[in-house]
């Protein structure tokens, strides 16, 4: 039963990882092509996903793109994870509507200053906290049930019920 959970859960959760697999895919393409395009105009003929090690820290214009093509390279990695975070764990679409809820002087009504951001389809909304004491605080997603299916389940009972009723009362 509990892996059963375990697995719907882990199954719930794959396109959201698969996602975060294809962007990391993608970056290293983009940074090794990029890299490999540097090498072309240096001797000698580098392999894929190598530096050129005969002119890395002695031609100063080999050595400076090898630098700026690592920091792009980081920096393509850090957005595919820091556009990770904002997406919704149950479609990937981005989130939306922050809204700020907490405050340091009313700490014990409203909790620590956060930012919580929604699904705009109602899958759930993400938590952010403000200030991250103990290191790194994980942002605390909380699924919500399809609201849309629910209201339409509603509206078709509603319907449903409104066709019986003229019945019921001749
Ligand atoms: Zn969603």
């Amino acid at each position: 039963m509990s892996d059963e959970s375990m697995f719907q859960r882990v199954k719930a959760r794959f396109p959201y990882w698969g996602f975060l697999l294809a962007k990391l895919m993608a970056g290293a393409a983009i940074s090794s092509s990029v890299l490999a395009f540097i090498n072309l105009f240096w001797k000698p003929v580098t392999p894929w996903f190598h530096i050129n090690r005969d002119q890395f820290c002695w031609d100063l214009g080999y050595s400076t793109l090898v630098m700026v093509w690592f920091l792009f390279s980081y920096g393509l990695f850090y957005l595919a994870f820091w556009d990770q975070k904002y997406r919704c764990r149950t479609c990937l679409r981005p989130l939306v509507m922050p809204v700020e809820s907490g405050s340091w002087s009313t700490m014990l009504q409203l909790g620590r200053p956060s930012v919580e951001y929604i699904c705009a389809f109602g899958h759930g909304r993400l938590s952010v906290e403000e200030l991250q004491f103990p290191g790194k605080v994980e942002p605390a997603w909380t699924q919500q049930g399809d609201i849309w299916t629910e209201l339409f389940a509603l509206s078709d009972a509603a319907k449903s019920g409104s066709d019986h009723n003229p019945d019921g009362r001749h």
